[in-house]
């Protein structure tokens, strides 16, 4: 249906007020109702037109719609059921533009329901938010992963910690999970105003984009680095990592003082390292 003929859409207060879409704290429910504001996020990944879309959590639709306005063929997956006749009424002014599924954006396998080159986009529930992206970051990667690009609303807090740099507190294993084969950079601060009802803490878009892998560089070893050595943060590398075998070892090889600490070490240095280690063990 062209713009022109689509009917007009009622406000997003409307159409809570007429679903009864009271939020709920349990489902990390904060909806955001400005049109604009979310004609903004759904731009962040670039044009969508013809694309594929994956939305965790539309809720009452409002990021929905402007994914769908942009021209996205759009999977939401939402998990709580008095959402769905608001979506369906969507779906019918967006026809063949929006599927819908009633369920646990945890247990759903996205990629086999959207399909490859696939944009996700979400106003995430706190409570999965991290979680779901962990997962999608540790996709197989072949040589990029099967989504093309993450635009993704976090507290602020989760926000720092991906795109964190090394040398700060925010710095840690999330934030190598995030860069060692990515960008990641915060397209957006968003105030907690713009939210119903509004959460406590400010938040952010993150906007992640693939890059290939570093070759000779497995994540199980990154992973295995990065928790040995975060998992003691304030300790000097040698104690930290003295019960990773071999990494010790691959620190020399790299030219690494051991005497740094997990915070100093930059994410190349940590993909460095994790090569090394790559060649000596399994
Ligand atoms: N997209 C809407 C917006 O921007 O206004 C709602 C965002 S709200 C922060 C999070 C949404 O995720 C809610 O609609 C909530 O019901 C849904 N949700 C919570 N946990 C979920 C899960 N495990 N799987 C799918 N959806 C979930």
């Amino acid at each position: 249906m062209t713009a022109e003929l689509r009917p007009i859409l009622p406000p997003l207060r409307e159409v809570i007020a007429t679903h009864g879409l009271q939020a709920s704290k349990a489902l990390g429910q904060n909806f955001l109702l400005d049109e604009q504001l979310l004609d903004r996020i759904a731009a962040i990944p670039g044009p969508l037109k013809g694309e594929r879309a994956f939305e965790v959590g539309p809720g009452p639709g409002g990021l929905t719609r402007a994914l769908l306005r942009a021209g996205a063929q759009l999977v939401a997956v939402e998990r709580d059921s008095r959402c769905l006749p608001a979506l369906a009424e969507l779906a019918e002014v967006f026809p063949d533009q929006l599927r819908v599924i009633s369920g646990d954006a945890m247990e759903v396998d996205a990629r086999a329901e959207v399909g490859d080159g696939t944009h996700i986009i979400a106003n995430l529930p706190y409570n999965v938010g991290t979680a779901l992206l962990v997962g999608w970051l540790s996709a197989e990667w072949n040589p990029l992963p099967w989504w093309s690009s993450l635009t993704l609303m976090f507290q602020m807090e989760v926000a720092e910690r991906i795109v964190a740099r090394s040398g700060g507190d925010h710095y840690g294993r999330l934030a190598v999970l995030a860069q060692w084969r990515s960008d990641a950079r915060i397209a957006m601060k968003v105030h907690r105003s713009a939210f119903t009802p509004p959460p406590k803490v400010m938040s952010a878009v993150v906007h992640i984009t693939p890059r290939p892998t570093p070759e000779g560089v497995r994540l199980r070893h990154l992973e295995r680095l990065t928790a040995a050595a975060f998992g003691q943060r304030r300790k000097m590398l040698r104690q930290s990592l003295k019960g990773l075998p071999g990494a010790l070892e691959a620190l020399e090889t790299v030219g690494i003082d051991p005497q740094r600490r997990a915070e100093t070490v930059s994410v190349e240095e940590f993909i460095e390292i994790a090569r090394t280690l790559g060649k000596t063990s399994a």
